[in-house]
């Protein structure tokens, strides 16, 4: 076995950073318009449909900030030490420094990071322009190509064919399906996103390989070898079978359809306690792939019935789902569910791309709302701004903190959907049918919908502020619809103006405000929406509660003592147990309600009845807290209590310990 190379000190990774070709970076308002394939074949109504990435920039705010991150952090991996493994593993020479942490190559995952790398290169292309990134993905893929000759044609791996067998021979593997699903889906989002139709042959050279080996295996023997994680087989080869029409490719999708799974879910029947959570997410991607692309209602009725179980039922305030990466209690069933390995990232990324799946099919604002919930709460929050790195689990144990991966040394299942997921922060903001727009999320962005000839501009500052800016552009008056969406939360206050005017707002919570006219160049829409702080109990146990505002989940600071910088990075000598926290939490207080409306006992910090002495703040504390209070915005204080307790955001806070869910006691 290899050494481990060195960890990368922070101030060199900053440099890294720092060093990173900024192209693109200028062109947040162009256009651009990467060569696609052609269209799905679709037989299932699709109601609503997100526009492209490529259609829509993020405008400056917290997540264009992000999203340039991650684009450092993709421009900072070397091309040749992400080839490594598959040069090694093809015979190839390679004089690389080797990657550490899942990437390493005695770790029987290996590779599966090049998929989410060329996958995130991608979107982020479509997202940004980034001609640098695409030309660096490109050549990535060109070298794959050379890997994949030398093992014959068909095989790309970073590992060798035998871990197939092993398989169907019944001997401990991690996870080879798995892996191989990112490498086809980074190649098929290098063909879609980028236009590389090298990229494309590749993957089909694989598919052909994937066929050769499932033709020798029986339908019994496959049903055995599903039950260990192989990602979403069926999803990627159901996205080809669209991009091909090839009935070969819709075949072996649903070879890797697992019936043991679907069948409970389209009988209604939630029997997922006890499975690995994201490891049937991704199938269940599968089956959304399936009704749309088949129309067979069965899957449909799976994937709504899984969806309102797991959104629903076992999701926490934050929207995301899983407790040390399993369902490990029936539906509801959430008290008893805290840890510090509460809800996997990865989970969130795919629950979050059923979503929008699910919307498509029957556009309601409650999936909207969850999709904002789990967005703010899920995603946006586990990426330290500072350094573009991630975590892989939100602690929901109080006492706990984020823990993030390295630079070169973590390579887990959520550093790859990290780097996906802030490649395409535009996605899901805006939707479309015929008649016109839904506007879903408050991201900053600007929308260009050029068959209606239309560009559209949201600007905000929320959740900071209530007010939500919009803007037309027209080339010519156009008739169409307008949907903005009325958050759940949303309760009281809501006004909405159109060039100045008011407007009837009576719009429900958890519903469309809509408006159908002829737009012009000029035209304004705003919206107001007032955030209030309510609290959402465990639905087990409703002594246990979080507070939320609006649609943010608050965490109280419970300080940084004995927390060092190694305590909050993952640990870079072991690769496989790396992820897990080194340090014990701390006990949070148990909190007195003096009633059962938080607004009466919480109060923002810049509400002149709050002292400001009798604010706990943390020494040391990183960047946006310390900016909450010094704004006076989206900071709160618990009033009455035997401690001083502030409250801020979950997505904001870093490097420090902190509590979401609190034990309450009326007074
Ligand atoms: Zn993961």
């Amino acid at each position: 076995m290899s050494a481990i190379e060195p960890r990368l000190s922070r101030r060199q990774f900053g440099a890294l950073l720092a060093a990173a070709p900024l192209a693109g970076h200028g062109l947040a308002g162009e256009r651009v318009q990467p060569r696609r394939g052609p269209l799905p074949k679709e037989a299932a109504s699709i109601k609503a449909r997100p526009f492209p990435l490529s259609q829509v920039r993020l405008l400056s705010g917290s997540c264009y900030t992000l999203q340039d991150r991650n684009r450092s952090y993709l421009h900072a991996l070397d091309s040749d030490r992400l080839l490594h493994t598959f040069r090694l593993t093809a015979g190839l020479a390679s004089k690389a420094q080797q990657l550490g942490g899942w990437e390493r190559p005695d770790i029987e995952l290996r590779g599966h990071f090049m998929g989410h790398y060329l996958s995130a290169c991608g979107l982020m292309y479509s997202s940004t322009g980034d001609e640098l990134l695409k030309s660096k993905a490109t050549a990535i893929v060109a070298e794959l190509g050379k890997c994949q000759k030398a093992n014959g044609g068909g095989w790309l791996s970073a590992f060798p064919p035998q871990f197939m067998q092993r398989l169907v021979e019944r001997l401990p593997v991690w996870a080879p399906w798995y892996t191989l699903h990112k490498i086809l889906a980074g190649l098929i989002d290098m063909y879609q996103h980028c236009g590389d139709e090298q990229a494309l042959a590749i993957a089909l050279g694989m598919v052909g390989w994937a066929r050769r080996w499932a033709d020798a295996i029986s339908d019994a023997e496959m049903s055995r070898i599903l039950q260990v994680e192989y990602g979403g087989m069926n999803e990627v080869l159901y996205n080809l079978h669209a991009l091909t029409g090839d009935p070969a490719h819709a075949d072996l999708a649903h070879r890797f359809d697992d019936a043991r799974l679907e069948g409970p879910l389209a009988e209604g029947r939630d029997e997922l306690q006890g499975q690995h959570a994201n490891t049937q997410l991704a199938k269940l991607l599968g089956a959304a792939r399936r009704y749309e692309l088949t129309g067979e209602e069965r899957y449909r009725r799976i994937v709504e019935f899984f969806w309102q179980q797991v959104a629903l039922h076992r999701s926490y305030c934050t929207g995301g789902t899983s407790n040390g990466q399993r369902w490990r209690t029936g539906p509801g069933i959430l008290a008893s569910e805290l840890g510090s390995t509460t809800q996997e990232c990865c989970c969130t990324h795919n629950m979050l791309k059923l979503t929008r799946h699910v919307f498509g099919w029957s556009p309601e604002v409650r999936y909207a709302d969850f999709y904002e919930r789990a967005f703010l709460n899920g995603i946006v929050g586990t990426m330290n701004p500072t350094d573009a790195m991630t975590t892989f689990y939100v602690p929901l144990e109080s006492g706990y903190w984020k823990l993030f991966s390295l630079p070169f040394d973590s390579f887990w299942c959520c550093t790859g959907t990290g780097v996906e997921s802030f490649a395409k922060l535009g996605d899901s903001i805006f939707f479309h049918d015929e008649r016109g727009v839904f506007v879903n999320l408050f991201v900053p962005a600007r929308l260009h919908w050029p068959e209606k000839g239309l560009f559209l501009r949201l600007e905000t500052r929320f959740p900071d502020e209530d007010r939500i800016h919009l803007e037309l552009q027209c080339e010519r008056p156009v008739s169409l619809t307008l949907r903005l969406r009325i958050p759940y939360w949303a309760t009281r206050g809501v006004t909405i103006s159109l060039n100045g005017e008011p407007q009837d707002a009576s719009a429900a919570p958890a519903s469309y405000w809509t408006l159908e006219r002829t737009w012009k160049t000029g035209d304004r829409v705003e919206l107001r929406l007032p955030m209030k702080l309510h609290a959402h109990p465990m639905p087990d146990d409703p002594t246990l509660q979080a507070y939320m505002y609006g649609p943010l989940v608050l965490a109280g600071t419970l300080g940084n003592e004995g927390l060092s910088y190694e305590m909050m990075y993952a640990d870079p000598v072991n690769a496989r147990r790396g992820e897990g926290m080194r340090g014990q939490p701390v006990p949070a207080p148990e909190l007195v309600a003096p009633s059962s409306e938080p607004a009466d006992w919480i109060r923002p910090l810049g509400d002149p009845a709050v002292d400001l002495r009798d604010v706990e703040v943390v020494a040391g504390s990183p960047g946006d807290w310390s900016r909450a209070l010094a704004d006076g915005g989206l900071a709160f204080r618990v009033t009455g209590q035997a401690r001083a307790l502030s409250l801020v955001p979950l997505n904001r806070l870093f490097g420090q310990r902190y509590a979401v869910y609190w034990r309450v006691r009326q007074s």
